[in-house]
């Protein structure tokens, strides 16, 4: 259920309804809006009784959720949520584009790449330092050396850092280096690491799991708000259908689907939706035109020598292209790129 205050509510009627869920046994959560707070309620079994809080001082109106999931959803916020990583503010009106290598590999890679899309408009720089691999015996990361030459590049460039954390164990490491954590896709369903991100106060890329249900992802992405952390933003990557062309079948229905149930952020990865250097681009683009606050782009400074991923990565020129691309796409669409 959601409690929905009056606009002018005292900070003293918030907490008096506050303190009445938790009377309850149930978890409340305030959601500051631009007109008015709304209290979600969790942890309840069956449906919340509205009476006991309408009585209150302060309280507008309560509202059922119908939704399973209940934090994300559009129907306790109304208003998208805004993140601000170091200014840099993904949600907002402005197209944020992140890019950067599949996996931090060298100094001089990192840096070379870090320089390369920063000169070119990006304002995120992504890279692995622990990585997901199919196969035990392909290159698994560089491991905190990774995260430390992402902060490097950072220092040099400005650029916010977002970077893949796999497990319990090297969180804390990410959270110390980064500025975005990113789930992977195959952590999707990681329940345990689902919570642990709640407790952090750091922003979080929940990818897609490859094969996610929007309901499933949304309610992932629950998991960590109703643990504590507000700051999640979600990352289509592609699903796994029957198509053997392409390695992963970019599902850009989900961009507007999402976009009305959620207020939180949706990005886009066209590098691992289609897997194919060269069509890398046009879905890129088609990502914004669907309405993705966010694309996040492999880029590596020389793709054909890559250790993972350099069939999907763009090399700088063709990035750059993608660029003034990406500033067109935005600007029919009524948007700015940040
Ligand atoms: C990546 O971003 O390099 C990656 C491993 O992505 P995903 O989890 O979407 O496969
Ligand atoms: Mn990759």
């Amino acid at each position: 259920m959601l409690v929905v205050m009056k606009p002018h509510a005292t900070p003293a009627e918030v907490e008096a309804v506050v303190e009445k869920i938790r009377g309850m046994g149930l978890t409340p959560h305030a959601i500051p809006g631009a007109q008015r707070v709304a209290i979600g309620v969790t942890g309840n079994k069956g449906a919340v009784e509205p009476g006991p809080f309408t009585a209150l001082p302060g309280v507008a109106d309560c509202i059922r959720v119908s939704q399973p999931f209940k934090l994300v959803s559009r129907e306790v916020k109304e208003e998208d949520t805004v993140i601000d990583v170091g200014g840099v503010k993904l949600g907002g009106p402005s197209i944020v584009v992140m890019a950067g290598p599949c996996s931090v590999e060298s100094k001089e890679q990192l840096l070379e790449a870090a320089h390369g899309v920063k000169k070119l408009g990006a304002r995120f720089l992504r890279g692995g330092a622990w990585k997901p691999r199919t196969s035990p015996y392909e290159f698994q990361g560089m491991g905190e050396e990774g995260l430390k030459l992402l902060a490097l590049a950072r220092e040099q460039t400005g650029l916010q850092v977002v970077t893949e954390v796999m497990d319990p164990e090297t969180l804390p490491l990410c959270v110390e280096y980064a500025d975005v954590l990113q789930i992977g896709a195959r952590n999707m369903q990681n329940f345990s690491l689902l919570k642990r991100l709640g407790t952090v106060n750091k922003p979080v890329l929940l990818k897609r799991g490859p094969s996610a249900t929007l309901r499933e992802w949304l309610m992932a992405a629950e998991y960590v708000v109703a643990h504590g952390n507000y700051q999640v933003a979600l990352c289509e990557r592609g699903i796994r259908t029957f198509e053997t062309m392409t390695r992963n079948t970019l599902d850009l229905n989900a961009v507007p689907v999402l976009k009305a149930l959620t207020h939180l952020p949706v990005v886009v990865d066209p590098s691992h939706g289609i897997g194919l250097r060269r069509h890398v681009p046009a879905m890129a683009r088609a990502g914004i035109a669907a309405g993705a606050d966010a694309i996040i782009v492999e880029v590596h400074p020389r793709p054909e020598c890559a250790l993972s991923d350099g069939q999907q990565s763009l090399d700088l020129a063709e990035f750059g292209a993608l660029m003034t691309q990406v500033k067109v796409i935005a600007g029919a669409i009524g948007r700015p790129v940040a």
